[in-house]
């Protein structure tokens, strides 16, 4: 089955403090591509790059790292645990072929772990469930099994027996061999033939009941799930062993046409921003042309990298179903679709951030400065959305959660020598019109300059966005000036009348005019903001809040007291269900009063409650709740002011 040069394409994913980063290192350690197995403990992991990751010992940003493993080449894409970091979670996502999901024997099924096996289903990756610290007191793997199917209904093959579990001496053992009865036959269930084969009592081998469970494994009917103890490297080989076996090797079309996508971006002093590429089909060399697909350029690689344990090699080439490091694209922005979009798959959203933090700088004569790295870093990481607001000198940034301004800050000190402080996260609020209403515009004045508009805009569905059409023929405005205004109107509705993104909104140009002689290029993304905001105000905006969408697991004795809690932060509650592992309990909270909802359970259920918070939508916001604050900037309802200044910006950037 395998052919000449296979790559695993695997991603390891858990819950942060599962192990996640101690089997990183063994897998690395037991392969030879690392001479000590690092400690997480100690500080020396090799694939923790930051200062606060050592620090804090857990893992933030997704890194790569390749090594054999029986003539196989396993790319290993490392991704984050923690919560505050999903985006960076769902990028690595994209480009993965298979993962292995490790759990504690001892925590078991915990929050983060549910809504990483929910985004690995959403994508159809193929799992290996680990389940790590079998040497820990109170290590249950029997009881982790159970929860496993239980929670996630996912049909697992238990491949390994476990020997003293609980204790320092804890061992493994694969099972596959013995050939036990019960097992060959739930996996000869996936294939018919080879149960007919076996029901008739002919002989079936050790190979052939492999490449049967491969391919149950590539169609998600059989989860296998291995044991061990990686802090001891105890089940780590026969990890390593079922990914080779059961895992599918990533296409290698070297012969098509290119086609890859950017996942993360990596910044070099010397070398600038380097891209973190997956490529799908083809093969890319040093010096080759491609284009951006994305972006609509032509780009010429310079160098192309590879990752290894200690820093990075030149290898000069690129071939399909591997992933590298592309350098001289200075402009590569994660998503970045290279070459033939065909063969990528589509991007997936994990979790968006749904808190803004002011960023101050501690000198205030580097504020521009540091407007300048936030600008660099909101291009590599586009969910920062950075927000300048010249006027206020104010710098926005959105975060995931608390734990990401600590390592902006890191990366501000070491990157650009930059000292910043953040401010109290707020939560972030958008705002939809009310009711219909009009906005029109006629920027005919003072000359030069023809620029007349007219929007309908209507309030649209929760969760809809914005919806642009126009209904004005090209001969009353241009094609050119149409294609302004429809660029304009998601900047203009990046700050509403309460200073929040508007959304939920169906807009349609319905009247306006260009003018041969007097319109210019620019004149229509004027008309179009000041139109737009007049408009906005028009249709009486109101707030908008995210959710959250909570599940708690605790001893029923509890669930009274975690039900009222709930209603009093506005939330609502679905009647709880009994299961095995406990009562259950849905309901649906602001996320301004659900931020901290982790800790608060933890302390009315004495940690005996379980928690899964993900991000539920935008709802409205009760009035007299939430945060309005206000247009930043020259706003395009001061009219004289605001062409004023806006003569200046596009006199400046596009004349
Ligand atoms: P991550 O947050 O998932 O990357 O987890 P780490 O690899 O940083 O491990 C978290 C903690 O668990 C560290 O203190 C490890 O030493 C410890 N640990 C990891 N694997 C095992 C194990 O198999 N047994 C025991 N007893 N501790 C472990």
């Amino acid at each position: 089955m395998e052919t000449e040069r296979t790559i695993r394409n695997l991603g390891i994913v858990a819950h942060v403090d599962a192990g996640k980063t101690t089997l990183t290192e063994d897998m690395l350690f037991l392969s030879g591509a690392l001479r000590d197995a690092g400690s997480v403990d100690k500080g020396t992991s090799s694939s923790d790059g930051l200062e606060v990751e050592k620090r804090r010992g857990i893992s933030v940003r997704a890194s790569t790292r390749s090594f054999d493993w029986r003539g196989v080449q396993i790319n290993l894409i490392d991704t984050p645990g923690h919560a505050d970091f999903a985006a960076e979670v769902e990028r690595s996502l994209r480009v993965l072929d298979c993962a292995v999901l490790v759990l504690s024997a001892v925590e078991g099924v915990q929050a983060q772990t549910e809504s990483l096996w929910r985004a690995l289903e959403g994508r159809g990756i193929p799992v290996i469930f680990f389940v790590n610290k079998i040497d820990r007191m109170g290590a249950d793997h029997a009881g982790v099994i159970e929860a496993v199917e239980r929670e996630f209904s996912a049909p697992v093959l238990p491949l390994s027996r476990v020997e003293r579990e609980g204790e320092d001496g804890a061992a493994v053992q694969g099972v596959l061999a013995d050939m036990d009865e019960e097992l060959i036959e739930r996996i000869a269930e996936c294939d018919d033939e080879l149960l007919g084969r076996y029901l008739e009592g002919e002989e079936v081998s050790l190979d052939q009941v492999q490449a049967t469970l491969g391919r149950a494994v590539l169609e998600r009917a059989l989860f296998p799930l291995l044991c061990g103890a990686a802090k001891y490297q105890v089940g780590i080989g026969e990890l390593l062993d079922a990914v080779v076996d059961y895992f599918p090797a990533a296409a290698t079309d070297t012969e098509g046409p290119v086609s890859g996508v950017v996942f993360r971006l990596e910044h070099d002093a010397r070398i600038g921003r380097m891209a973190g590429v997956r490529l799908y089909s083809g093969r890319l060399q040093n010096r080759a042309s491609l284009v951006n697909y994305t972006a609509g350029r032509e780009e010429k690689i310079t160098q192309i990298k590879k990752e290894t344990t200690t820093g990075t090699r030149d290898t000069g080439v690129l071939e399909a179903g591997d992933i590298g490091l592309l350098c001289g694209m200075p402009e590569a922005r994660i998503g970045d679709i290279l070459g033939d979009p065909g063969p990528v798959p589509d991007s997936y959203q994990l979790g968006e951030p749904l808190l803004a933090v002011q960023v101050v700088a501690r000198d205030p004569g580097d504020t521009t400065a540091l407007a300048q790295a936030l600008q660099q870093l909101s291009s590599e990481d586009p969910h920062l959305d950075f927000q300048w607001f010249h006027d206020e000198r104010e710098l926005h940034v959105k975060i995931m959660g608390a734990i990401q301004t600590e390592i902006l800050t890191e990366i501000l000190r070491t990157r650009f020598e930059l000292e910043a402080e953040f401010s109290e996260a707020t939560v972030v609020y958008r705002e939809a019109p009310l009711m219909p209403g009009v906005g029109a515009d006629s920027y005919t004045m003072p000359k030069p300059c023809w620029g007349v508009v007219e929007f309908s805009l209507e309030p649209g569905e929760r969760g809809s966005g914005v919806v642009y059409r126009s209904a004005v023929p090209t001969d009353r405005i241009a094609r050119k000036y149409q294609n302004e205004i429809a660029a304009a109107v998601p900047e203009a509705l990046k700050q509403g009348p309460k200073g929040w993104e508007a959304t939920d909104v169906e807009i349609t140009l319905v009247g306006g005019s260009d003018h041969v002689l007097h319109s210019r290029p620019g004149d229509f993304i004027m008309a179009t903001h000041m139109a737009l905001m007049k408009g906005l105000v028009n249709t009486e905006t109101k707030l908008l809040e995210p959710m959250l969408a909570l599940t708690v697991r605790a001893p029923d004795e509890f669930i009274g007291k975690v039900a009222s809690d709930i209603i009093e932060r506005r939330g609502l509650i679905e009647p709880a269900t009994t299961t095995a592992g406990g009562v259950v309990l849905k309901g649906r909270v602001p996320l301004a009063t659900g931020q901290d909802y982790a800790a608060r359970l933890g302390s009315l259920t004495g940690g005996r409650g379980k928690l899964t918070a993900v991000f539920d939508g935008y709802q409205d916001c009760p009035v007299g709740e939430g945060v309005e604050r206000g247009y930043k900037g020259i706003s395009p309802l001061d009219r004289s002011k605001y062409i004023l200044h806006m003569r200046g910006a596009i006199t400046l950037s596009s004349r």
